[in-house]
């Protein structure tokens, strides 16, 4: 398998979980850029919001309420927390199976770099 976050859905490289159920899995970044940085991730592969359908509304509106869930367990929903998606390489993408990144516990500056 030669997806990053296909491995670590699969079980087969580790990662530090902090929220899963039937569609989605959440684990922290490994180079956090906030005190919270939680990748929210789809356990089947998509490569980019490019590659998302009309059917897959249902499952990207579950990838967001899991990550204000998790930012709420962790203290951020009230101060406040950021979602973002990238897309493809100017938008800084590197891992290609999509993933919201939700940022929180710190000021977060806008618009971003
Ligand atoms: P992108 O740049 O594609 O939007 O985000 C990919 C994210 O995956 C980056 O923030 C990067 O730090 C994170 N990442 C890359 N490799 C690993 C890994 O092996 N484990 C975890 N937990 N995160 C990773
Ligand atoms: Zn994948």
């Amino acid at each position: 398998m030669t997806c990053l976050f296909c491995r670590i859905i699969a079980g087969e490289t580790p990662a530090a979980k902090v929220y899963e159920d039937d569609q989605v899995i959440a684990f922290n970044d490994i180079n956090p850029q906030a005190p919270m940085h939680v990748l929210v991730v789809p356990k089947r592969h998509i490569a980019t919001l490019n590659d998302l359908s009309h059917a897959d509304d249902g499952l990207v509106g579950a990838m967001v309420r899991a990550g204000a869930k998790v930012a709420k367990e962790q203290g951020h929903d009230g101060p406040g927390f950021r979602s973002v998606f990238n897309c493809n390489a100017q938008a800084g993408q590197t891992v290609f199976h999509i993933h919201l990144h939700v940022l929180g516990g710190r000021v977060l500056t806008w618009p971003p770099g």
